[in-house]
């Protein structure tokens, strides 16, 4: 599913409870390093292969909520339509 065999192993989605090298978070499309302090270090290549990893769509995700004129926080995101809390509305 990934780029490659090194980061399926080492990779591990934002929200799941298991915890590896590199984490993934869906609804931006966005590969982190895990700091101590909970936060992460966006990469933009496969520390394995090198492989460039797709842009963040982090400022199209804010765009795009903005633009449906919906408010809401990080913290609270229970106006955000579910197709934003996953991969569904970029990855079709
Ligand atoms: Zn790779």
């Amino acid at each position: 599913m990934f780029c490659c065999n090194m980061m399926d192993q080492n990779v591990y989605f934002a929200d799941s409870p298991e915890k590896k090298r590199v984490f993934y978070i869906r609804r931006f499309d966005e590969y982190m390093l895990p700091c101590a302090d909970g936060s992460g270090i966006l990469i933009s290549h496969c520390p394995w292969c090198g492989k460039k990893l797709p842009e963040s769509k982090r400022m199209r995700w804010f765009d795009e909520l903005d633009a449906l004129g919906i408010e809401f926080s990080l913290f609270d995101t229970e106006q955000v339509p579910p197709q934003y809390l996953s991969d569904a509305w970029w990855n079709e």
